[in-house]
């Protein structure tokens, strides 16, 4: 896979403030190459609501097979609230790379960082450090396209397979023992609502099942009603949580507030061959185009494509680049240098780029 010239990334920069985080993610990706001794072959290609509006296509063929041949994708953000398809829903190429590569896994890790400010008062949510596996491939979004429109009465459809469960609860447990390896908890918690629903009982079943692989892992079930009073109470209680696609969507943006919000959350979606990564957050049309979208969010997902990598190659040099990334930006708060405008700065995209390349 890997090309010999180095790590060929697909960049999908897409719309909004999506752009303008991708060119900080390159920015940033292009100052550690030297130091770390390999090479990014950057790619850019179009994708999204803007390039629908321009070639009638919003993921073209070729970016598409652009993502294949590369290593990994990068991925900015797409979606335009005024561009939409006949039915009334908007352009989001994302959903349909997540299906067309089977990225079956939505990996949202959230953490605090010394030097800003946490929306909770309790002392504790200093020790928040949590991640969030959505299934990404069936679940409720199975209905995305097929919704049945019965007169005054529509029906939406929630899938659950037995594979689709197991190797997201496989991928859950598995990133939780590496955690655990790494002096973290291994503690799995499954979210469903299987009081209500066949298919969320299922999913319970089958999650018990996968887990009895893991004696080592501590686990627990709860439901989604009760996780999204616990996620704000107590989210230091918390190590690695799966979910349903639906229910991981609402939750990955609440967890997304407890760092501060949508500029401070990485993600990636992970499958058995593709990986792509991005920002938790959309397009942002009302602070696009102003230069002060916050770029933490990709630059921890650039981190979390470098520790891919590095796993999937056992290169260390990408590992170590990973962690180094991590560490800048953690100094860059913890010293004041840069402080996000969704925290009471003043930092725009390039200020809190340029600090975090400063210290890697
Ligand atoms: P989507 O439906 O694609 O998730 P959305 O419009 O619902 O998109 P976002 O685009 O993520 O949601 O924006 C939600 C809020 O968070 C907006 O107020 C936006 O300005 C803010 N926001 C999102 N990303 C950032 C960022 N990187 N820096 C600062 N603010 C951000």
């Amino acid at each position: 896979m890997k090309s010999t010239s180095g790590y060929r990334i697909a960049v999908l920069p897409g719309d909004g403030i999506g752009t303008e985080v991708a060119a900080a993610g390159v920015a940033v990706l292009n100052a550690l190459a030297p130091r770390i001794g390999r090479q990014f072959e950057l790619q850019h290609h179009p994708a999204g609501a803007q390039h629908y509006l321009d070639a009638g296509v919003a993921l073209p063929t070729a970016t598409l097979d652009a993502c294949r041949a590369a290593d990994a994708i990068l991925f900015g953000a797409m979606g335009l609230p005024h561009v939409r398809s006949a039915d009334g829903t908007e352009i989001i190429p994302q959903l349909d790379i997540r299906f067309a590569l089977d990225l079956y896994a939505g990996v949202r890790p959230i953490r605090t960082f010394a030097g800003l400010p946490s929306p909770l008062g309790d002392p504790r949510a200093a020790q928040i450090d949590l991640v969030l596996v959505r299934e990404s491939t069936e679940g409720l979004f199975y209905a995305r396209g097929r919704g049945v429109v019965e007169g005054d009465a529509v029906l939406d459809t929630m899938k659950i397979t037995r594979a689709g469960t197991a190797r997201v609860c496989d991928f859950a447990l598995n990133l939780a023992q590496q955690r655990k390896a790494r002096g973290k908890r291994g503690h799995v918690t499954s979210v469903d609502k299987a009081n209500v629903f066949a298919s969320m009982a299922f999913w319970r079943a089958i999650f018990a099942e996968r887990a009895k692989a893991f004696p080592e892992l501590s686990t627990e079930d709860a439901y989604v009603d009760a996780m999204a009073l616990n996620l704000v109470m107590k989210p230091w209680a918390y190590d690695v949580l799966v979910t349903e696609n639906m229910f991981g969507d609402i939750l990955s943006d609440l967890i997304a507030a407890l760092a501060g919000g949508m500029g401070m959350a990485p993600s990636a979606d992970i499958g058995d061959r593709y990986a792509l990564f991005q920002p938790a957050h959309g397009t942002a049309p009302d602070i696009a185009g102003q230069g002060i979208a916050n770029p933490t969010a990709m630059l921890l997902s650039v981190a979390m494509m470098l520790d891919w990598l590095g796993h999937r190659d056992s290169d260390l040099a990408l590992t170590d680049g990973a962690r180094a990334l991590e560490r800048a930006v953690e100094r860059t708060f913890a010293d004041g240098a840069a402080r996000p405008r969704e925290f009471g700065g003043s930092s725009g995209t390039a200020d809190i780029t340029r600090a975090v390349i400063e210290r890697l």
